[in-house]
């Protein structure tokens, strides 16, 4: 039987692309919830935009139609030399192939108070219900962490009404990802949020813990809670920051980072750093156990990339690459060029290809910004071929298959500036505004390019 710990992105895909190729038993485990669901859509959830059933882009009858057996328990530890497993309640499951898809874990540095109640991260199912129950008729919550979880909570928090100190460690917001003029610009969309208040350069110290029933707050009594999470009064009350500054709240989010979910595994023989331990195949050290998704770390990183990749669609790449190799045709994984996408409240954001939070060497860059629409462009290319190698765009969506063809082309920047609409969703805003990008390309860099008409990569947008 292949067994797969974690019913995540990574494992479902692993599960079901391995049930297309073979007939071999497959089991998910999962401690979290017994179907899978989109971690990604927690948020709306909160907010309220859907329920949480709709976040499960599968029917039950889905796993017995493909003869995947679902199963809930937590795993506590692997015995690799026997090919067991022992699971809370003592059951002992017997693999042939073990694939771990264990996911990340929000990271706590130690801080006075921080597993008091009303002090929580945002990973889990279970910590969105703790968040309905823990925000219930609050007025005041602080965030600690720069991050895209960190803006999601602070987002979440703020469509109820709930002031949100958000602490940032560093001088500039995802200033670990972001160019400093990129990080700017969404530091200036956040002062547009009623209730938000950012603090930069402030680190948490310390939380504060007192009682503060946060029913008797709400107008119309006693909250009634479609939850299980019990309720407790005793839990935050307020935080200090390093620099000495005190803030009342009754909630505080814990959205510093997130670190591979590994702690049961570092009692086995399977090799651990950071992340558990893979080659390219996503193979690790002991042979017939794999490791796809967020808990994994690459001993040999894909060129450029870093060595653990925590997003939706690596996660899902890797499971359908392992699922070549466990039945029986060994595939490397080779994601291809970096992308990603995600939100500051209103603003979208997306990558493609390279954009470093500082330019490297041999590197120059090009960045557009609007006058009055809240839209950046940052390209990055190389200073002497001016092959393009990457870019940050703000505020306008772009296509993924038109950046990937530039890329493994090797279009240079004027080749993608002349022909940016093909790459655009929102004809538009180019009609309008493309003259003014290549202008001030043109003033910049002394080149002499128009907007051309489109070219090889036109056949390529199917929508
Ligand atoms: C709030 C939030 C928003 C996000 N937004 C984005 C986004 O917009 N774009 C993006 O690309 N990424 C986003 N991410 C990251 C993305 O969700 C993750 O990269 C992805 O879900 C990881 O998938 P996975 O399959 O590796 O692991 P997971 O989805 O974490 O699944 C692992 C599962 O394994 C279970 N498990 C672990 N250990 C055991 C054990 N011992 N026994 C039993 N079960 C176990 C866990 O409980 C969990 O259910 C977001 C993450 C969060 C938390």
């Amino acid at each position: 039987m292949i067994i797969i710990i974690g019913n995540g992105i990574s494992g479902v895909t692993a599960a079901r692309n391995i049930r297309k190729k073979s007939d071999e038993p497959i089991t998910i485990i999962s401690a979290e919830s017994k179907y899978f669901f989109s971690r990604t859509a927690l948020m709306y959830v909160y907010m309220g935009h859907m329920k949480f059933e709709h976040t499960e882009p599968y029917e039950p009858h889905f796993w017995e139609k493909n003869r995947i057996n679902l199963k809930q328990t937590y795993v506590e530890s692997i015995d690799t030399d026997k090919k067991t497993l022992s699971c809370s309640g003592g059951e002992e499951l017997q693999y042939s192939k073990l694939v771990l898809a264990t996911g990340s874990k929000p990271n706590k540095f130690g801080w006075k108070g921080q597993d008091a109640n009303r002090v929580q991260g945002l990973y889990s199912k279970q910590d969105l219900e703790s968040m309905e129950v823990n925000t219930e008729g609050i007025k005041s919550a602080v965030v600690v962490g720069g991050g895209l979880i960190g803006i999601e909570m602070a987002e979440m928090l703020l469509t109820r009404q709930i002031e949100v100190h958000f602490l940032v460690r560093e001088k500039t917001f995802w200033s670990g990802v972001l160019p400093e003029q990129d990080s700017k610009f969404i530091m200036k969309h956040f002062e547009n949020h009623h209730g938000l208040h950012m603090h930069y350069g402030e680190e948490l110290d310390e939380i504060h813990v007192g009682e503060y029933d946060n029913r008797k707050s709400k107008k119309g009594g006693s909250a009634s809670l479609d939850t299980d999470v019990v309720y407790e009064s005793t839990g935050a009350v307020g935080i200090t920051t390093k620099s000495g500054q005190k803030i009342d709240c009754q909630f505080v989010g814990l959205t510093a980072g997130v670190s591979p979910n590994i702690d049961f595994i570092k009692n086995s023989k399977i090799d651990t750093n950071r992340g558990i331990l893979v080659n390219r195949y996503l193979e690790t050290s002991v042979e017939d156990v794999y490791a796809i998704g967020d808990c994994a770390e690459f001993t040999e990183p894909v060129p450029g990339r870093r060595p653990i990749e925590q997003v939706w669609y690596t996660g899902k790449f890797m499971g359908e690459t392992l699922a070549h190799t466990i039945t029986g045709n060994r595939v490397k994984y080779e994601p291809g060029y970096w992308f990603n996408s995600a939100k500051f409240f209103d603003i979208e954001y997306q990558t493609y290809g390279d954009v470093r939070s500082k330019l490297q060497e041999g590197e120059a860059e090009f960045i557009y910004q609007h006058p009055k629409e809240d839209v950046l462009l940052h390209f990055v290319f190389d200073a002497t071929s001016h092959r393009f190698i990457g870019i940050n765009n703000f505020g306008v969506r772009l296509r993924h298959l038109v950046f990937n063809e530039w890329l493994t082309k090797e279009a240079t920047i004027e080749e993608v500036l002349q022909d940016l609409k093909s790459a655009n969703f929102d004809p538009e805003f180019y009609a309008t505004y493309e003259s003014d990008i290549v202008n001030q390309f043109n003033s910049q860099f002394g080149t002499n390019i128009t907007s051309a008409k489109r070219k090889w990569w036109q056949n390529l947008i199917t929508s």
